[in-house]
């Protein structure tokens, strides 16, 4: 005699033959199927269909049966395992994953698409991750998918903070404690040993430089130039100068979605409208004032008033 004490929830969830994520899963469980917990191993449930059929499953997925939860398909996402926070996500496909990270040897797993996991450490275009089970491996980190990283591309900082390293790879000196740049050399944790941050001289004259070559092109040229470029990270003064936009985690050359958002869209934002919004709020302080008074009037504590008959008139 079967008794169902949970069901699958709306969308489903994947089964395993072992409680181990790093195997490929055997089956999919499809939404309001009926199951029995026959055991539970940390966040693993052994589970058995109402035809015999038996496998493991996360059991934070499994809906208790009468449940409210347990009718209808309004399910939301299971809460994180305590102490494991996901930082990423295999991407459609899967992934292989190796113990070492050497892509010379075998892999020594495949990971299931949607898989979450902690990236704990980097080595060159490597990433050791971590599963909710406790599982590690090395994947290739050019191929895993930022958790959140569709939400708010503007201000999305750089990612998982890796470990820095002690020594930089790159000058041999101390890394310091910005776990992203070698505070030495500007070597770029994460990207190729040589890899380093531009200098700000350099930054600045690549901004004059776009400037003077828009003006000469009559802006249009600088455009067509632009645009022709923009997929490889670079405007007309970058190319030039040898500098490229990358986007760190993705240890790519900056997409042309990217560049455009960042040379067309931002810097308008950020370099002209902003700074002519402050400065109307700034140049039209009187109209508020209750004095009148415009802010180098309060500086020098004064206010403008009509004389016509010049009653303050110094003799
Ligand atoms: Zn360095």
């Amino acid at each position: 005699m079967f008794e169902a004490t949970h069901v699958v929830p709306g969308g489903g969830v994947q089964a395993w033959a072992e409680p181990d994520p790093s195997q490929p899963a055997v089956t999919e469980l499809a939404d309001g199927v009926e199951l029995r917990v026959l055991e539970e191993r940390g966040q693993w449930a052994r589970v058995e269909g109402s035809n015999g059929w038996t496998g493991w499953v996360d059991a934070g997925r499994l809906v208790a049966r009468g449940a409210p939860d347990a009718i209808g398909a309004g399910t939301s996402p299971p809460p994180p395992p305590s102490g494991f926070v996901a930082t990423h996500v295999v991407p459609q496909g899967g992934m292989p994953a190796w113990d070492v990270p050497d892509g010379s040897t075998p892999s020594s797993a495949t990971l299931q698409s949607g898989t979450q996991l902690r990236v704990e450490e980097r080595q060159g275009g490597w990433a050791r991750v971590e599963g909710s089970n406790g599982w590690t491996g090395w994947v290739d980190a050019g191929r895993l998918v930022q958790v959140g990283a569709t939400g708010a591309p503007v201000f999305a900082g750089m990612g998982a903070v890796p470990t820095p390293p002690q020594r930089c790879p790159s000058c041999g000196g101390d890394w310091g404690p910005e776990p992203w740049v070698c505070q030495l050399c500007g070597q770029v944790n994460g990207l190729a040993t040589g890899l380093r941050l531009s200098s700000a001289g350099k930054r600045f004259g690549g901004v004059l430089l776009d400037v003077v070559l828009s003006v000469l092109t009559l802006g249009i040229g600088w455009l067509i130039w632009a645009f022709a470029i923009f997929g490889r990270g670079q405007t007309p003064a970058k190319q030039i100068l040898g500098m490229r936009v990358v986007r760190v985690p993705q240890q790519q050359a900056a997409s042309w979605g990217v560049m455009f958002v960042r040379e067309i869209v931002a810097k308008t934002l950020i370099g002209f409208l902003v700074p002519a919004l402050v400065g109307i709020v700034l140049l039209f302080w009187l109209l508020w004032d209750k004095r009148r008074q415009q802010l180098w009037d309060k500086v020098v504590d004064t206010v403008v008033i009509d004389d016509p008959l010049n009653a303050l008139q110094p003799a």
